[in-house]
């Protein structure tokens, strides 16, 4: 029996979280997570949540699958580890690594593992420079990523990401990285066409080359839809135009598929779906679900040929490259994903359904901006949408809406403004409508909140006047 006050004063006594703010966290007392099963997760308070964030982006076939439990117990007992370093391998490395070029694609042929998204874009940028070194062009070196971007929280991973919080802390970016904006619509220009818009971000990166020097970069690095960011789909002329641009000036195109990847957009890759071919794709989260940490790099033939015909060693490793248990965990997680089609009725069924959803949920008198692609979706909580006023930042009304998720039974998260889902791909549509009267009933709690703090005046007058 777990008494939430003991564990809760232990916690803020001895466990400093990632990404929090310890003061106020003692002061509430953090919720303490027991246990899971299917979308839904328990607090030790006995409240269950509907968990439409997946954990972080990861539980994509959902909490409590036996046939993940026994892969991992079955590869534990017969050999819980062996490393990758000295001229030996194992067979789940080994399978797992077929597998996945599989569904990537013609253009691929090797995996590279890690333990996490973040270590995988490390591994990308002594990639790519070790690429174009072999190549006899050393100088480059420039990685260009954009603005908002998320590619993780080392050194290296948080400076390829375009979090200005992140850089404030630490001295990032290190050098060699440069940042354009993101390709965000309703946020940059919400009057202007969307794929004029799309083709307009894009030029962005090639105003970025020239002025960097076009014998100088490496390589564009990007999510194809930025999931921490706040959920921001490009318009779709975006992805071509950037491939395009990468192809006339032969850079490397590195696509950090760690949310988009395994499904969650409906195909097993996002630039599968934008019409982008990746020289190198980025993945983690979704390939085990979560169940077990691990992450690698999808190399494309360019890549793969030039690192083993004429790279010589790889100075790069981690003790857990292709890990036997985490690789057994994700074979028999693709297994899941394949056996129930997920990837499919996220396309065809769940996806389409949730999109429905999210154009009807775009009336409510909050929601600025609702938009989804696949299993993903976003919106921003705007004061007056009819004349793209949003909140005082001081408000914090993601933080407001946040609060009355929680207290209503469901995980949906704030990222300044806007407030993003990424359910479960095993979310069926029964689950999808349960989902969505609960993101109407906090949107509502929300609005008679803010009503009640005098914040929602002007909008009520000039709706009456309407
Ligand atoms: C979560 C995430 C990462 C970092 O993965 P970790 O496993 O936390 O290191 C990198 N890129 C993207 C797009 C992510 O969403």
């Amino acid at each position: 029996m777990i008494i939430t006050k003991d564990i809760q004063a232990i916690d803020s006594a001895h466990y400093m979280h990632p990404f929090t703010d310890h003061k106020s966290l003692s002061e509430k007392g953090a919720r303490i997570i027991t246990k899971a099963d299917g979308v839904y997760i328990w607090d030790s308070e006995g409240n269950k949540i509907f968990d439409a964030m997946s954990g972080l982006w990861c539980v994509n076939v959902g909490y409590g699958r036996q046939e993940l439990i026994d892969a991992a117990t079955k590869q534990m007992s017969e050999l819980p580890y062996y490393n990758s370093f000295f001229q030996t391998t194992n067979v789940p490395a080994v399978k797992l690594a077929e597998k996945i070029v599989k569904l990537a694609g013609d253009n691929y042929s090797h995996v590279f593992f890690s333990s996490s998204g973040s270590e995988s874009n490390d591994t990308n940028i002594r990639m790519v420079r070790h690429y174009w070194a072999t190549l006899g062009q050393p100088e480059r070196t420039v990685i260009i990523s954009r603005n908002n971007a998320y590619h993780g929280s080392t050194m290296a991973g948080a400076s390829l990401g375009g979090m200005t919080g992140m850089h404030a802390q630490g001295g990032m970016p290190i050098p060699g990285i440069v940042h354009i904006e993101q390709p965000y619509h309703y946020g940059l220009a919400p009057t202007e066409n969307r794929d004029a818009f799309g083709l307009c971000a894009a030029g962005w990166l090639e105003a970025k080359i020239l002025e960097v020097g076009t014998d100088k970069i490496a390589a564009f690095i990007g999510e194809p839809v930025q999931g921490a960011g706040g959920v921001i789909i490009p318009p779709k002329t975006y992805w071509p135009e950037i491939q395009r641009i990468c192809d006339k000036y032969g850079i490397l195109l590195i696509c950090d598929e760690v949310i988009c990847g395994f499904g969650r957009v409906g195909k097993w890759f996002g630039s599968q779906l934008f019409g982008a071919k990746p020289d190198l794709m980025t993945f983690a989260k979704g390939v085990t679900s979560g169940y077990l940490p691990l992450g690698g790099v999808v190399i494309g033939k360019r890549v793969a040929e030039v690192l083993i015909e004429k790279g010589g060693e790889f100075n790069h490793g981690y003790t857990y490259s292709g890990h036997p248990v985490a690789c057994a965990v994700a074979l028999a997680n693709i297994d899941i994903l394949e056996r129930e089609d997920l990837v499919e009725r996220v396309l065809n069924e769940t996806g389409p359904y949730l999109a429905q959803k999210y154009t009807e949920l775009a009336h409510h008198p909050l929601v600025g901006g609702a938009e989804s692609i696949g299993l993903m979706a976003g919106f921003v909580l705007m004061q007056d949408k009819q004349n793209h006023i949003a909140f005082d930042e001081e408000v914090g009304v993601g933080m407001i809406c946040r609060g009355h998720c929680f207290a209503s039974g469901l995980i949906m998260r704030a990222v300044g403004d806007r407030m993003i889902i990424a359910p479960p791909l095993c979310t069926t549509k029964a689950q999808v409508d349960e989902m969505m009267a609960l993101i109407v009933k906090c949107l509502d709690a929300t609005l008679n909140d803010l009503t009640q703090r005098g914040l929602m005046e002007a909008l009520t007058l000039k709706m009456n006047v309407a």
